[in-house]
């Protein structure tokens, strides 16, 4: 792995701009969220120096330019130097934004509690406890309307999804009454699109697998890999294997017209086989996606993570991409996008579960329970038919999820994390911990750094063939920069 003979990225100045420095062999890194930059040795210094007073120029309102000059920068690093710090401040501001919004969701999860066959070996939900009961189509429709209702006002695209602490398809029949309705509440609202998804653990029967395939725009199926991980982890509740029926249904499902994503969660004891379970699941089922997901470290779960086992997630990870025909993903990395905790409430979504509660984490995805009312926002009023939304709860939830715990404060991967969650939950910190740490903070930060790392040895070798190394200014945008800057990004490609 490239980090393996690589220093740490560290803020370059202060932790109140994300702006990161770090050292490889041949030339350095400055890492800003989103771009990575590549410099020379020989450029490094001055570029460094022009960086940390434009930034100390951004914290303190003072202009920079003429020291700069006076200390005999020349004009194109400052000018590198300028793009680098105003992208900083653009995704700092931008993360601030984001918090200060209000809730206005744009995705409603259905979190379906009917039935559930199996019992896998890290499931979080734990479904085989407890009654288990389902929705009226009142409260899908009313929810619906709430969300159709933002969307529009925003102009945005609206997410139905299907989801739970159990398989949705045992609700089969509720949902195909449901969908004319999401149809029709969208037709009302003009010119919002919708867009469904449904994960599934894959025990259906053949004819469910083809409705779901016509009518879902996008199936997440969970398949954990050949057939004695799949048996051994997703067994049946009295321990019949499963592998048979989810290729079947897999098969289907990658035929029709739905896309097809593949969801395979990784455990300690299959760490090492990830090559091979992504070999087995696009030879078997050919889907348009794989995820690798490491499994949670739950009460419930028997999959016991421990801080060693990060590097080698990642070790496999990067093996299981090269052979991979088809985009391989994992949560656990996400140097394309800014992201925070699951909350569902700070990722605008409205989360509905059976018995009338809203829900913002999915760890409380269960029936409704008064005692979890700390993650509840809200409930559905049986005799209006209205839902009532707990604003001051989700104002602080959405709060508590913009603040970053101490150990985070100065993280490269900070704007990029689940900060913890769900491991480490920022909205109950416990009294023992006031910080993530351990595999999953691990896991997370090793993942983007070698991502990072990557882009970076690949501009530098490009750099290396255009004979430009000692001057070079190279870099790669992970995500979208301020808009405007791309060009003048461009122009910048020596010093
Ligand atoms: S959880 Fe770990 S990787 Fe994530 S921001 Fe915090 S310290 Fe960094
Ligand atoms: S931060 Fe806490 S409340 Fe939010 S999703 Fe994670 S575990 Fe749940």
């Amino acid at each position: 792995m490239y980090q393996d003979n690589y220093s740490k990225l560290r803020p370059l100045l202060s932790s109140k701009i994300p702006l990161f420095h770090g050292k490889c062999h041949d030339f350095e890194i400055l890492y800003s969220p989103g771009q990575v930059f590549v410099v020379s040795h020989q450029r490094a210094n001055r570029l460094r120096y022009a960086c940390q007073r434009i930034l100390t120029s951004i914290l303190t309102s003072r202009n920079q330019h003429d020291t700069l000059i006076d200390a005999g920068i020349s004009k194109p690093i400052i000018r590198a130097a300028e793009l680098i710090c105003r992208h900083s401040k653009f995704i700092q501001k931008q993360v601030k934004a984001r918090h200060l919004t209000d809730f206005q969701p744009e995705c409603l999860m259905i979190l379906h509690n009917k039935g559930c066959e199996l019992a896998c070996t890290y499931c979080f939900a734990h479904p085989q406890n407890g009654k288990r009961i389902g929705f009226s189509l009142d409260e899908m429709a009313t929810a619906t309307k709430l969300v159709m209702k933002s969307c529009f006002r925003n102009k945005k695209c609206m997410q139905a999804v299907f989801h739970g602490s159990s398989e949705p398809m045992a609700e089969q029949a509720l949902i195909a009454e449901y969908l004319p309705v999401l149809e029709k509440t969208a037709s009302e609202y003009g010119s919002v699109a919708v867009k469904t998804y449904m994960a599934t653990n894959g025990i259906i029967s053949s004819d469910n697998a083809h409705w779901l395939s016509d009518n879902i725009d996008l199936v997440g199926l969970s398949l954990d890999g050949p057939p004695d991980i799949q048996n051994m982890q997703r067994p049946y509740r009295n321990g019949r294997p499963t592998s048979k029926i989810v290729e079947r249904t897999g098969h289907i499902l990658a035929k029709g017209p739905s896309v097809l994503h593949v969801r395979a969660t990784i455990t300690p004891d299959t760490n090492t086989r990830q090559a091979e379970i992504v070999k087995y699941i696009q030879n078997v089922i050919s889907p348009a996606a794989i995820r690798l997901e490491p499994a949670f470290n739950t009460n419930h779960s028997k999959a016991k993570w421990k801080g060693r086992d990060a590097k080698l997630f990642v070790k496999h990870f990067m093996k299981a991409r090269d052979i991979a025909e088809v985009p391989l993903h994992s949560s656990v990395c996400r140097p394309h996008e800014l992201y925070s905790t699951y909350c569902y409430v700070k990722n605008q979504t409205l989360a509905i579960v059976p018995g009338g509660g809203v829900t913002s984490c999915f760890k409380r995805s269960g029936i409704y329970q008064p005692e979890q009312s700390d993650w509840h926002v809200g409930m559905f009023n049986y005799k209006t038919m209205r839902y009532s939304l707990d604003t001051d709860r989700i104002s602080a939830i959405r709060n508590l999820c913009s603040t970053f715990p101490p150990s985070c404060v100065n993280c490269f991967n900070r704007f990029h994390c689940t900060l913890g969650c769900p491991d480490f939950c920022l909205i109950e910190p416990s009294e023992k911990k006031d910080s993530p740490a351990g595999f999953l903070c691990d896991v997370q930060r090793y993942m983007t750094l070698e991502i990072i790392l990557e882009a970076a040895y690949t501009l530098w070798e490009e750099a290396k063939r255009r004979g430009i190394s000692k001057s070079c200014f190279c870099r790669k945008p992970l995500l979208s920069p301020e808009p405007g800057t791309e060009s003048e990004f461009r122009e910048l490609t020596e010093l």
